[in-house]
């Protein structure tokens, strides 16, 4: 017989799979004996057997649930349904990976017109038992009964405004009787049947919505979002209920262990009085500080800081708490990892290793290196002179201007054509998870640190500012005020997310500053990793920066775009439309003096590193003006028969462009079949290189160029191509009476060099996969249309589950690389690999390129650091890293 429910205390943290997160916590903190409710969870199994079935209930479910109950009550002291002592339950959803606010949680079950009176009776409190009585109706017949929440929600408001008062808490026993009634009349109408009575019913109809709610459409949208698996299912949590609402010496609130936003090592949350959960979460009201319990109800604060000091000793990890005080006794709801920003990961990580809790290889497991990104976040110019309209809650840090738009499919439609927006709601819910994905940040005007808004803003590394009740919102007009200022939807608003401004207008704003921390975790991650990390870079100053980020070289210059610019485009024109070699030469001698200028500065200024430079790759047509312009131009010219000489000229270049013109210039004449078929263009490029080198060298810098054929597909480009190398090098050595250090290698970018790699190897010193162009022709992807045009159709279908050009495609083109790898290595032992695609800056694109044995990654410098912190991840995790543990 299947086993499908565990109580409490049957479960534990390292369950996580079956129970869900939540589940498995709350048999933790029973574990090791922390004020737990007691309660019960039925597995992710049996949700997945529930879909499996064509949703029905699993065989033996309903019993084991009716066991276990029994063995609750007892427990307890109380029973579900009973007059004389009934239990109260919670039902909730708990999935395996953190999906908050994603799915449904009921509160309260179990109350009827019998048990309310009981309820009343027993706690003395009628209004109490009334308020939690219409809570119940109102979530269950939101999530069970699927009845929408705001037909409640506008009943309760008019009955607020009949009574002339402003919160809910105020809402006298009659009131709330008459709510009562009204509600249960709404859902006679809507159903043609009452609201259920028995609590059995009502637990089972709970159970089987939570199992509903993990298909429900926001949190599909949520799973896709964050790669999470649609076949895992939620567990369910059914636990005896403890009430934060009744009365001043009772209440709810989240905490965490350390602030969220900074990493700072304080408790840090907040907490309504007389309110249940759903109260804080759902930002309804603007709630108090935790620091503020330490007033209200000390001893309460002070059993509670232990019990989070605690549990972060246990878990290792900073957490995210749930708790609810009940007549002046504390209980713990939930604790799970905490979501963090970038900056605060940073300093959570770097901290624990410091007070000995972590060792520093699991501080850097501890941090995603994709939020690296985050911390690189602009941020407002604090010289700037700012229209502050109002300050709310600093919910997540970052500066971010867009236009105002109060309505989530809207944000969603003008950020996709294109345009910056910023979202403000009064408050956001989940099913605002689109606008808030297309909004550059969000501003609410209700809600605290731990509202939805702020969560989800801070886990996609998004400024948000929570909480700002001095705007008022008006949906209906589309704009908000502030003060007499009014501010309508489309107009400029910036807010800060770190100080919780809101300011008039664009701002200007400036590259971060890195914390200490920041440079020390990097430090410990480069004493780990293996790999080489560098940096893509075309300039001198690009150069730079990525010295600056860490980069030990560069990985990949790309030299077209020299080619570029008003000074040499014609140059560049002129060399192309030669009609003969020695037309070309002159053209080129001109460029010449140009690109060993650059090659100069990129050397210089990664002096003892390596820089590993790629000759000309793009199909020349690029260089020209378009075809349509062209046609269009001498059209004009050709019917005003003014300016014949420029006609002429012109017309020229219409024909060569028109020569030029390819079907399919990816597959065309580019990368080294331009050396093959023009040699004098990639002779000028070795011999800029070479002559910088040669220069450079007599200055007594090192120098260590590569340099690099892009696109082969067979050894004998490669020895045609090193002979111009080696010749010139040699020539160049001679000239200037110095010797420098070079070397001479291909990019691997097309199946045929992959499988061909043994013979490359004869002829390279080095290898570099251009997996932009390996993922583009192993999967016969182009490049340039295939994100715009059907990759999203592979992706929702789940054809492929990831962006190959985003997360390289290990089965496929992970499996040339392979090849390339062990044939490579084979004929020469000591060949030099690396990556430059854009994979090269991807986390588990470097942990891949660590696994296959490459020697350096390489990309743009902002992702340096996102590299470095991988590589270190991918040595660790894979049991191969040294140096300092
Ligand atoms: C590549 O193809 O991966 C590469 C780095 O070259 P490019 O993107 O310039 O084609
Ligand atoms: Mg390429």
């Amino acid at each position: 017989m299947a086993k499908y429910v565990y109580l409490f205390h049957e479960g534990g943290a390292e369950m996580r799979s079956l129970l869900g997160g939540k589940g498995a916590n709350l048999a933790e903190m029973t574990k090791i004996g922390l004020p737990v409710p007691p309660g019960m969870t039925i597995s992710t199994e049996a949700c997945r057997e529930y879909y499996e079935s064509g949703q029905q209930l699993p065989d033996g479910l309903a019993e084991e649930i009716k066991r276990n109950l029994v063995t609750l009550e007892k427990n307890v002291g109380k029973e579900l349904g009973n007059v004389d002592n009934p239990l109260l339950i919670s039902v909730r959803s708990g999935a395996v990976f953190s999906m908050p606010g994603m799915m449904d949680t009921i509160l309260n079950l179990g109350l009827n017109e019998q048990t309310v009176k009981s309820m009343a009776r027993l706690t003395g409190n009628l209004c109490f038992a009334y308020d939690s009585y219409r809570r119940f109706i109102q979530m269950f017949s939101d999530v069970v009964l699927e009845i929408p929440k705001h037909d409640f929600e506008h009943i309760l408001s008019k009955e607020k405004e009949r009574q002339g008062v402003t919160y809910d808490q105020e809402l006298s026993a009659d009131a709330l009787r008459s709510l009562i009634d009204q509600f249960k009349s709404l859902v006679k109408e809507r159903l043609g049947r009452p609201f259920p009575e028995d609590p059995m019913e009502q637990l089972f109809m709970a159970v089987e919505a939570v199992f509903r709610s993990w298909n429900n459409d926001r949190a599909i949208i949520y799973r896709n979002l964050n790669k999470i698996d649609h076949n895992l299912g939620t567990a369910v949590n059914i636990q005896s209920m403890v009430f934060g609402n009744m009365g001043d010496d009772s209440g709810t609130g989240v905490a965490f262990t350390r602030n969220p936003s900074t990493g700072e090592n304080v408790l840090y949350g907040e907490y309504l009085t007389n309110a249940q959960g759903e109260d804080v979460v759902a930002g309804i009201r603007t709630p108090r500080p935790i620091a503020k319990l330490a007033e209200e109800m000390p001893a309460v604060y002070q059993q509670f800081s232990t019990i989070a000091r605690t549990l972060e000793k246990h878990y290792k990890n900073l957490q995210d708490i749930e708790f609810t005080v009940e007549k002046g006794k504390l209980y713990m709801l939930q604790t799970r990892n905490g979501k963090r920003t970038a900056q605060a990961g940073i300093r959570i990580a770097h901290d624990l290793a410091m007070e000995g809790l972590i060792s520093k290889n699991d501080a850097l497991l501890l941090i995603e290196a994709a939020q690296l990104d985050h911390l690189l976040h602009r941020q407002i110019d604090s010289e700037a002179k700012l229209t502050v309209l109002a300050k709310g809650l600093p919910a997540s840090p970052g500066a971010a201007s867009g236009q105002v738009v109060f309505d989530s499919d809207e944000a969603e439609r003008l950020g996709k054509s294109g345009q910056k927006v910023l979202l403000v709601r009064t408050e956001t819910t989940p099913d605002d998870i689109h606008g808030i994905v297309a909004a550059q940040g969000i501003l609410t005007s209700r809600g605290g640190m731990t509202s939805h808004a702020a969560v989800v803003a801070r886990g996609m590394g998004k400024p948000c500012v929570c909480g700002c009740e001095a705007i008022k919102i008006d949906y209906a007009k589309q704009e908000f005020s502030v003060d007499g200022t009014v501010v309508k939807a489309g107009d400029l608003v910036s807010i800060d997310g770190a100080a919780g401004r809101v300011i008039l207008g664009n701002v200007p704003m400036k590259d971060p500053v890195l914390s200490k921390e920041y440079l020390t975790l990097l430090s410990w991650a480069d004493d780990v990793r293996r790999l080489q990390v560098r940096a893509n870079a075309d300039t001198p100053e690009d150069a730079l920066k990525a010295r600056e980020f860490g980069a030990a070289g560069v990985g990949l210059c790309r030299t077209e775009h020299m080619f570029m610019g008003q000074e040499r485009l014609p140059h560049v024109q002129q060399m192309i439309l030669a009609e003969t070699t020695e037309e070309r030469l002159e053209a080129l001698q001109a460029l010449l003096p140009m690109q060993e200028s650059d090659f100069y500065g990129i050397l210089k200024a990664m002096a003892g590193y390596p820089v590993c430079i790629r000759l000309l790759d793009p199909p020349l047509h690029e260089f020209l003006p378009s075809l349509e312009e062209l046609l269009v131009e001498t059209a004009t010219l050709r019917a005003t028969g003014q300016e014949p000489e420029r006609l002429r000229s012109r017309e020229l270049l219409l024909r060569k462009v028109r020569a030029l013109h390819e079907f399919n210039p990816m597959l065309g004449h580019r990368g080294c079949r331009l050396g093959i078929s023009f040699p004098e263009i990639y002779e000028m490029q070795i011999q800029a290189i070479c002559n910088a080198a040669a220069r450079l060298s007599k200055e007594g810098v090192q120098v260590l160029p590569e340099i690099e054929v892009p696109l082969t597909i067979d050894k004998s480009e490669m020895v045609f191509f090193k002979e111009k190398i080696d010749r010139i090098a040699q020539e160049t050595m001679q000239q200037y009476g110095v010797t420098f250090h070079y070397t001479s290698g291909t990019m691997i970018e097309l199946p045929r060099a992959a499988l061909l790699a043994d013979e490359l190897a004869e002829v390279s010193d080095f290898f570099s996969f251009g997996t932009n162009d390996l993922t583009q022709t192993t999967l016969g992807f182009s490049r340039d249309d295939a994100e715009g045009k059907f990759l999203s159709d592979y992706l929702n279908l789940k054809i492929l589950k990831d962006n190959p050009f985003i997360t390289l495609d290990r089965r496929g083109v992970g499996q040339l690389m392979q090849i390339a790898v062990e044939k490579g290595r084979r004929v020469r032992p000591d060949l030099l690999i690396g990556i430059c695609g854009e994979h090269g800056g991807e986390a588990n694109s470097v942990q891949f390129c660590h696994e296959i044995g490459l020697d350096f990654v390489s990309c743009s410098p902002y992702r340096v650091p996102i590299a470095r912190l991988a590589a270190a991840q991918a040595a660790i995790s894979t049991g191969e890293s040294y140096g300092t543990r």
